[in-house]
């Protein structure tokens, strides 16, 4: 079983355009530097939420969310993927939209509920420790079987262990004497043990297992020979929602190793509450034996208009969770209704939860900061632009929206690939602007063709 190989499912679309922002790039008092961690400008909003950073780290956003409120294209998303990498590198980054609860299948506390455990992390420590010594004793402990009282049956086998710091005795588990009699185990002979944060997980002949693990292998620290062969430190990041899709099939231990295998099987069963409450259960069982300590990541909620009284309430009763991850909303509305209410209020959020929020405006670009945002990207994308083409991006940028320019970079490249060039110049955009049309734009069309078929 190797639990190296989980992989956390993270949202990672929504993340990849951003991978250039690495946190908020703020100096050690707090003040937004004019590009650091991959991020230019917005220097007043960045700070404020360096300060949002400080109180989460302080505890003192318990019970409390932040809002991003300012125009489409203004970084929100950016914002608040900073703000999660300032808390730590691997604390868990959700993104979703609003309008997402709303589904034929699945009910939106069911979506809301889902997305809060994709943003609470919970990091698995386990020590696996190998040790060698001389076998002095291999004798199997017999029972008498219970229920028939025929056959005897093996409780568990005592191994003698001679090691440099003096010889132990260790009972083990009695599939441990089954391994051990077909490796053809006998006393005098010389073994390794495998434990996993103290208990007996293998043994083994020396040779074969010495091979098998890969003893001079450079993550085994090596201790004083005899006591501890060799240490590994095992770290494991997952979030609450992969254990509840790992184990939506329960079968097996419930011992951390188990529920972590369970997460390479195919999801079979719906994740229901009673699950959930099992999961919960055995992490917060871990977190008080110190084997597992929980990472409050950052659920990004956008469009936050888009949510109805509902999802608002159950919010409200979610953000007072012992198991809350950060919450960040976001919008570019100003006083709307509540969603499917005749209720104006601002942002669209009902005033109990406005009570609540911490309020971030963010500002539109100009176009130097256009330019320079556009540069960073070309960087990270590994394309080469001349003056002339960031300027010209820029001004696409300004016109249609920032994203639309961004996005416009890896199309630039194969147009001047095809063109014979390795860089990008003006013509080469010149071109895709004819080709690729930006999403005002092409709405416009969808809705035009719409409109002409439709008799
Ligand atoms: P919003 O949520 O406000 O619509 P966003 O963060 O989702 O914004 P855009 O603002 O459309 O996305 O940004 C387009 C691209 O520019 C993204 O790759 C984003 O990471 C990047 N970006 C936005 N603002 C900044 C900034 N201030 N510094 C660096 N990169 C930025």
């Amino acid at each position: 079983m190797k639990i190296e190989e989980v992989q956390s499912t993270t949202k990672k679309q929504r993340v990849a355009t951003h991978t250039h922002i690495k946190g908020l790039g703020l100096d050690v008092g707090g003040n937004a530097l004019p590009m650091a961690a991959g991020f230019v400008g917005q220097a007043e909003a960045r700070e404020a939420a360096g300060l949002v950073v400080d109180m989460i780290r302080q505890k003192k956003m318990a019970g409390r969310a932040l809002l991003l409120a300012g125009p489409p294209g203004t970084g929100k998303t950016a914002l608040a993927l900073g703000i999660s990498q300032e808390l730590g590198s691997k604390v868990p980054f959700c993104p979703m939209v609003g309008s997402e609860v709303y589904s034929s299948e699945v009910k939106k506390t069911e979506v809301l509920m889902e997305n809060f455990r994709r943003a609470i992390g919970l990091r698995i420590k386990e020590n696996k420790e190998v040790y060698e010594g001389e076998v002095t004793e291999l004798s199997p402990e017999e029972t008498e079987s219970v229920t028939g009282g025929y056959g005897k049956s093996i409780s568990h086998v005592i191994v003698g262990l001679k090691t440099v710091k003096g010889t132990k005795q260790l009972k083990l588990d009695p599939t441990i004497y089954d391994s051990l009699l077909k490796e053809k185990v006998a006393v005098g002979d010389v073994i390794y043990i495998e434990a996993n944060s103290g208990a007996v997980k293998r043994v083994g002949r020396s040779d074969a297992f010495a091979t098998e693990f890969d003893l001079e292998a450079e993550e085994y620290v090596p201790l004083p020979k005899g006591e501890v062969h060799k240490k590994k430190e095992i770290v494991q990041d997952v979030t609450l929602h992969d254990l509840d899709a790992a184990n939506a099939h329960p079968q097996g231990g419930q011992d951390i190793l188990s529920l972590m295998g369970q997460m390479m099987k195919p999801r079979k069963t719906e994740i229901t509450e009673k699950l959930r409450q099992e999961i919960n259960k055995v992490v917060n069982r871990y977190i008080d034996e110190g084997v597992a300590e929980l990472v409050p990541g950052v659920l990004f909620i956008d469009e936050v208009h888009m949510l109805d009284m509902e999802c608002f309430s159950y919010l409200n009763r979610a953000l007072e969770s012992s198991l809350s991850p950060i919450v960040i909303f976001a919008t570019n509305r100003g006083i709307c209704n509540v969603r499917g209410t005749d209720m104006p209020s601002p942002h669209g959020i009902p005033v109990d939860l406005l009570d609540r929020l911490v309020i971030i405006r963010v500002q539109t670009y100009g176009p130097a900061e256009m330019v320079q945002i556009i540069a960073i990207r070309a960087q990270v994308e590994e394309l080469v632009l001349d003056e002339e083409s960031l300027v010209y991006l820029g001004e696409i940028g300004l016109r249609t929206s920032l994203r639309h320019a961004v996005q416009l970079l890896s199309p630039a490249s194969v147009v001047a690939k095809m063109n014979g060039r390795d860089n990008i110049c003006k013509a080469d955009i010149g071109e895709l602007t004819t080709l690729y049309l930006d999403a005002k734009t092409s709405g416009r069309l969808l809705q035009e063709q719409e409109d002409n078929s439709t008799p």
